[in-house]
């Protein structure tokens, strides 16, 4: 099953049609996908046997984040071999778990201003959560997940290494729309195999990532044991899964994000999201 959130609306999709799920179940089911994810299991069953019927066309260019306000979001780094390798730092011994701030999330078509000079691009599988989960056991994870979307986790590396003595990610990951995702949310029986799922982004229409999940050190399952062993997780949060290497950081030189650049990101089974980079914002408003 696909699903989108187009022009603010929880649509199921089919090909390339679109069934308005809140008026194709008579109001029995929200059209806030956020409010979706409350009530999954029960729209999952329902979303079995609906009738296309009263389907319209899918439109993509109306596509928003297919989970705009979700309670919680959280970014693992460093969680492919490669990436770990490129970067010269050691296996972790746990996930390095970072908040991911909501009020940076973005749909998948959108302008993101730059926050800075050495801003960089990170595609990632991002995992929706579709049942609230603590303590849940990487065995039984992937019964929590709604499903999977695209991720860019949009990365400013200097105030990510702020203060040098310990640093701290999340906030230079929180900037307006450095959480962007979509286009659509795929549950995981759509994948062949849900471990091994094929991603990477280009810049400028130049392949610079390219990997799968299946090189993850921590793969899903062991990232919800862990998180979900300390916090509650609420049905519509993020879990950034990490991303591969290609990073503009680890390029010699390195390569950041410049006004105009485009980053297309993309996911087998998924599809693809492109963002275009603005100047700065203003330093006051
Ligand atoms: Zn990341």
């Amino acid at each position: 099953m696909k699903i989108a959130n187009q022009n603010n609306r929880a649509v199921l999709i089919s090909g390339d049609q679109a069934l308005d799920i809140e008026q194709a179940s008579s109001g029995r089911f929200p059209a806030d996908i956020a409010a979706l994810f409350h009530v999954w299991q029960e729209f999952s069953e329902w979303a079995q046997s609906a009738s296309f019927a009263s389907a319209g066309d899918l439109r993509q260019d109306q596509f928003g984040a297919p989970s705009p306000t979700p309670l919680q979001g959280f970014g693992i780094g460093v969680n492919y071999a490669k990436h770990v390798a490129e970067a010269g730092w050691p296996v972790p011994e746990y996930p390095l778990v970072f908040p991911k701030f909501p009020t940076s999330v973005t749909g998948p078509g959108t302008t993101i201003a730059l926050s800075g000079p050495r801003v960089d691009w990170e595609v990632e599988a991002v995992i929706v959560i579709g049942r609230e989960a603590h303590k849940v056991s990487a065995d039984d994870a992937w019964d929590y997940v709604a499903g999977v979307t695209i991720g860019q986790d949009f990365s400013d590396r200097d105030v990510q290494q702020r203060p040098e003595s310990h640093p701290q990610f999340g906030l230079g990951k929180s900037f307006p729309g450095y959480s962007a995702i979509g286009p659509v949310l795929v549950t995981p029986d759509e994948f062949d195999d849900r471990n091994n799922i094929a991603l990477g982004s280009l810049l400028n229409g130049k392949e610079v990532q390219n990997s799968s999940t299946s090189d993850l050190i921590f793969p899903v399952g062991q990232l919800i044991e862990y998180i979900s062993g300390i916090v509650t997780l609420t049905p519509g949060d993020l879990i950034f899964t990490g991303t591969p290497s290609g990073v503009g950081t680890a390029w010699n030189p390195p390569r950041f994000l410049r006004e105009g650049d485009v980053i297309e990101s993309w996911i087998t089974g998924i599809g693809q999201m492109s963002h275009t980079f603005a100047g700065p914002e203003p330093a006051h408003a």
